[in-house]
């Protein structure tokens, strides 16, 4: 064996080993869930409730609601990006945001009013 042969094989095994680092780091990254990432309110947390507040606010007027056609309140029903869990066309909770106010992004909660 020449030595550019013993040089070879120390490449590869730097290379095979270099690999396997970088899988272990991709497995931990992906394993890690970002700081940043918001995670979702309890309903009680934004006292929600399954009907408009008292001047007629509802989840189809908020900036956080996404409607769906299947969930919990079936074709009524919605993601929200504040809370976990379905909510519902006609539901309401104290993140209520204006979704036609300016600045408006989903995710926020404009201020809590009573319900
Ligand atoms: S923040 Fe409240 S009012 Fe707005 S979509 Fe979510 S549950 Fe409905």
């Amino acid at each position: 064996m020449s030595n550019n042969d013993f040089s070879m094989i120390s490449r590869r095994k730097v290379l095979y080993k270099g690999t396997q680092v970088l899988v272990a780091m991709t497995v931990v990254v992906a394993g890690v869930r970002p700081a940043c990432a918001k995670k979702k309110s309890a309903k009680d947390d934004f006292f929600f409730q399954e009907e408009p507040n008292d001047d007629g606010k509802k989840c189809t007027g908020c900036i956080n609601f996404t409607a769906k056609e299947t969930g919990q309140y079936g074709k009524d029903s919605g993601d929200c990006a504040l809370l976990e869990g379905d909510v519902c066309n006609h539901c309401y909770c104290q993140g209520w945001t204006d979704k036609n106010s300016a600045g408006a992004k989903p995710g926020m909660a404009a201020g809590k009013t009573s319900p």
